[in-house]
């Protein structure tokens, strides 16, 4: 077995989500030697239970009580279940503290190969000039040094390799990616889109989802079981476990070091150049070591910023790379918020049990302070609405016993919003 701790590898990469996974697999593929540090243990095939009826479980996933016992954070997030929650940190062994009149709960820390792309949602959106240049747009905050031009060809690569279904618009304010072929709306979908574009002009659209619908990269196309968020045997959703760092270790320049809790970077102060890491190994419990020529810290926003600040020296004082004083601030989270649901009138069909299940919603694009609209007084920037519409039963039918089993039976077209906004970049965020 390899020594690491004996190894010079070229670059350290911590963690293997969504960034960790893409540095790994560019980096090795160029032949760089990697060491890839991963805080969780190693993913596989056999966790996944996308396929597995709920009872099938001991619990029937209906005891959330029993989850928060060790996860009372990451049972805040939708995807934590009782299919899948030991792919979180566990609160009690991980905890921190906020200011009593700044809550904050801070979700899908996972731990386990591949990140948070384990349980994501998969909504796969470009920026637009309107994201990179919005202070020139509205006044707040800084410009991107980039445009959407530079960012554009990368765009184009990550999607190629990734797969997003989705319907090309042509809107500015969301460019269009490289897409698959696009899922089906409903009826009830077709009909809102129409109207809205009618009525409003605004434009809805399926939601660009890193689900496949053709076969790439020994990936089959997506067959409609519905839950991602517990894995997916034909790896037809973009998990970095199974694409990115699967890639990486498959060119044998990566090594992945799983269970490694990275605490900080090692400098040498003289060449004020980083020189490995000291992580601390989960199961034993040791501090280790590993050393390259280069850091790469993809340990998820928050995680990042605590590796620099405990990499704090008599040279770094504040924290490393911390020369701003801006390390820890303007944390940008996106809000979700406001939101409609109803039924919709003049369309009939069938609700069934056990019917494919789409992976993936609608998207209304952003319709306020767009390129060339008006400006809102109100409210700066803009926000989409994620949501979604079919046959369902009607369980709000009134009365009960056999009356309401009937009566349920009823098919109801129904349709949901929920909206999705970004923050503002702010020193006390
Ligand atoms: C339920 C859910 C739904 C989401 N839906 C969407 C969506 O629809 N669209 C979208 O764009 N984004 C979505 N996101 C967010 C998206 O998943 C993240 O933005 C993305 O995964 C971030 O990638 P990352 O590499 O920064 O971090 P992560 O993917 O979180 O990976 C970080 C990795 O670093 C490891 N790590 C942490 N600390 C250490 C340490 N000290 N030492 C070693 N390893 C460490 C972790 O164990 C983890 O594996 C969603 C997230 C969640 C939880
Ligand atoms: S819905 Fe598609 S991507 Fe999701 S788990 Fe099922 S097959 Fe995989």
């Amino acid at each position: 077995m390899q020594d690491v701790s004996k190894t010079a590898f070229d670059v350290l990469v911590v963690g293997s989500g969504a960034s960790g996974g893409w540095a790994c697999k560019r980096l090795s593929e160029a032949g760089l030697k990697v060491a890839l540090l991963e805080a969780g243990r190693q993913q596989s095939d056999a966790n996944f239970s996308e396929h597995k009826p709920a009872f099938q479980l001991k619990y029937r996933d209906q005891a959330a009580s029993i989850i928060k016992k060790t996860r009372p954070v990451q049972k805040d997030c939708y995807a934590c279940m009782e299919y899948n929650y030991d792919w979180y940190c566990n609160d009690l062994d991980e905890p921190y503290t906020t200011t009593e009149k700044m809550p904050f709960s801070w979700q899908g820390r996972m731990r386990i190969t591949g990140g948070r792309t384990n349980v994501w949602g998969r909504q796969s959106y470009r920026l637009s000039d309107l994201d990179f240049k919005a202070a020139s747009h509205d006044g707040y905050g800084e410009d991107w040094p980039l445009s959407y031009k530079d960012v554009a060809p990368y765009y184009d690569m990550v999607e190629e390799y990734v797969g997003i279904t989705g319907m090309p618009e042509g809107v500015y304010e969301l460019p269009d990616s490289k897409f698959h072929p696009p899922m089906a709306l409903t009826c009830a979908e077709v009909m809102v889109r129409d109207r809205l574009r009618q009525k409003m002009g605004r434009t809805m659209t399926l939601g660009r989802s890193a689900n496949i619908t053709k076969a790439i990269n020994g990936r089959a196309a997506c067959h409609y079981c519905g839950p991602c968020e517990r894995g997916c045997v034909t790896h037809s959703y973009f998990n970095s476990a199974f694409t990115t760092v699967a890639d990486a270790l498959k060119t044998g320049n990566c090594t992945l070091i799983s269970d490694a809790m990275v605490y900080k970077v090692l400098m040498d102060s003289d060449r004020n150049r980083a020189t490995g890491l000291l992580y601390i190994d989960r199961n034993t419990r040791q501090p280790k070591e590993v050393h390259g020529r280069a850091v790469v810290l993809c340990a998820q926003a928050l995680e990042s910023v605590r590796i620099l600040f405990n990499s704090a020296g008599r040279q770094y004082p504040k924290g490393l790379a911390n020369s701003s004083g801006v390390l820890g601030h303007y944390l940008m989270d996106h809000i979700t918020g406001g939101g409609a649901n109803g039924e919709l009138e003049g369309l009939v069909g069938k609700a069934s049990i056990n019917e494919p299940t789409r992976p993936d919603g609608i998207y209304v694009i952003r319709f306020r302070n767009t390129h060339n609209g008006p400006r809102y007084t109100r409210f700066l920037r803009g926000y989409g609405y994620q949501g979604g519409g079919g046959f369902g039963f009607n369980f709000r039918a009134p009365g009960f016993g056999e009356a309401y089993k009937k009566a349920l039976t009823e098919s109801r077209a129904y349709f949901g919003l929920g909206g999705f906004g970004e923050c503002l970049p702010r020193l006390d965020n």
